[in-house]
């Protein structure tokens, strides 16, 4: 059975072991691969599938902290939230999440920059960044014939604004690179990494979240632009 999380089966000299879970909590973990900018932080990025064909996932949104997880039934697995909303926490009902895959550069801690692939999320609601991008594809058809700057203000839970703007420069994106980007993103793998950053909550099972090791897409020795690390 596919599980949420890849256990560290790959690395078995115990450095290695080490060294890849160095690379994770210095990158921040799966939770990475989720576009999320720092306060005051400005995001250039490129979308690299229409919202028409974008992959939306269930998630359960824990009211007042802010933390999520995917849906167990997007899993194939009991899911723990479901079943408590079913019991009367109607709050921890699960909500659809588009994610959208997108060309972003990235530094990595020697300070090399290269481009990598990040899922940007969006949720339904008043003046979030889906309502702010489908009104753009509405306007023009497309989300991705444009770069976009994707910035934040504020870092408390109730003061922090989100805003996506068109940049309607150049890209910085080299065509061929957003093509080989776009053309390695599936449904699956999409819905793998969310999975890795917001594992579910399954009844009965210990806690998936601490025991395991994800890929880190950090690059090792490549300045190079044309070098997509792997998603
Ligand atoms: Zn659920």
């Amino acid at each position: 059975m596919a599980t949420p999380t890849q256990a560290i089966t790959s690395h078995s000299n115990p450095l290695d072991i080490m060294r890849q879970a160095q690379k994770q909590a210095l990158s921040g973990g799966a939770k990475s691969y989720i576009l999320r900018p720092k306060d005051g932080e400005s995001i250039r990025l490129h979308i690299l599938q229409e919202m028409t064909s974008g992959t939306v996932i269930y998630m359960h949104r824990l009211a007042d902290i802010p933390y999520k997880a995917i849906c167990g039934n997007e899993l194939g697995v009991p899911c723990d939230y479901c079943a408590r909303a079913k019991a009367g926490e109607w709050k921890l009902q699960a909500a659809p999440f588009m994610y959208l895959p997108c060309a972003v550069a990235v530094e990595d801690e020697s300070g090399k920059k290269s481009i990598g692939v990040r899922l940007l999320e969006l949720y339904a609601g008043k003046n979030t960044l889906f309502a702010k991008l489908e009104k753009f594809f509405s306007d023009n058809g497309t989300v991705c014939s444009h770069d976009f700057a994707y910035s934040r203000k504020g870092s408390g839970q109730k003061d922090t604004t989100y805003e996506i703007t068109v940049q309607l420069s150049a890209s910085i994106f080299k065509p061929a690179v957003l093509t080989q980007a776009a053309s390695s993103m599936t449904p699956d793998r999409i819905r793998e990494r969310v999975a890795e950053a917001f594992p579910p909550a399954i009844s009965g099972e210990d806690e998936v979240g601490n025991a395991t090791v994800v890929e880190s897409n950090v690059v090792e020795g490549s300045s190079s632009d044309e070098y997509i690390p792997e998603f």
